[in-house]
């Protein structure tokens, strides 16, 4: 199946490109030893990030859903791991908490087929990005892996004031891509944020889903990056 009459790529970055488990569990691993945390919280680095990863989730949902701030979000899933090992008061989370985020997004690794793709696509049709991730770190994971140059337009919600799945963010993004709805898909590896939030705008949503989860829904679905060179 080809899909027809489509002339921008609008892609998510976090996941979808980025990839973001690799370049944050390299980063924490990195600083679990660096900061010691084996003797600090009496774990071991692969429980650290486990209990982690499961608490950003959490905070981003709450900063999704507006029920906490960025910079709440930023030093609370720290604090939260380090409480989690029975650490309330670690007088070093701040600090680990800065060098996580100016660390993580120098990380370079991306999904595989994320060249090949996007070289592909390059000479076919216009590609951009919209993330929710944080506007300045977006630039720097961007270069770091040595992105930046396929693409035109990059949205970061924080600019419109809501954040994907709301119609405003990805109308903002055609407006600024100068693109129509009808002729752009949305690439993304959450189906509700991604690929049903584009649907509900106007645009093709195509689902990344590398989990292969089993979930009912109306999109297109891929199990890997490769899969567009036969879609577009
Ligand atoms: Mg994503």
């Amino acid at each position: 199946m080809i899909l027809k009459d489509v002339k921008h790529v609008f892609w998510d970055l976090d996941h979808t490109l980025w990839d973001f488990d690799l370049n944050s569990s390299d980063t924490l691993h990195e600083l679990f030893i660096r900061y010691n945390l084996e003797n600090e919280l009496k774990t071991q680095v692969g429980e650290f990030i486990a209990a982690y990863k499961r608490i950003n989730d959490v905070c981003w949902d709450k900063y999704r859903n507006g029920l906490m701030t960025k910079d709440e979000l930023r030093l609370a899933r720290f604090s939260l791991t380090f409480s989690h090992f029975g650490v309330k008061e670690y007088d070093r989370a701040e600090e680990f908490g800065w060098r996580y985020m100016d660390e993580c997004p120098k990380k370079s690794k991306l999904i595989p087929g994320t060249f090949e793709v996007l070289n592909y696509l390059k000479g076919k049709y216009k590609q951009h990005i919209i993330t929710n991730g944080f506007k300045e770190v977006q630039g720097v994971k961007q270069d770091a892996a040595g992105l930046k140059s396929y693409f035109d337009v990059v949205v970061c919600s924080e600019e419109v004031g809501e954040k994907k799945p709301h119609p405003s963010v990805f109308n903002y993004a055609l407006e600024k891509a100068g693109a129509n709805a009808s002729e752009s898909v949305m690439i993304g590896d959450n189906l509700e944020v991604d690929a049903l939030g584009a649907q509900k705008a106007g645009l093709r949503g195509i689902w990344f889903n590398p989990e292969q989860r089993l979930v009912q829904h109306s999109v297109i679905e891929i199990t890997e990056l490769v899969e567009l060179l036969q879609i577009l």
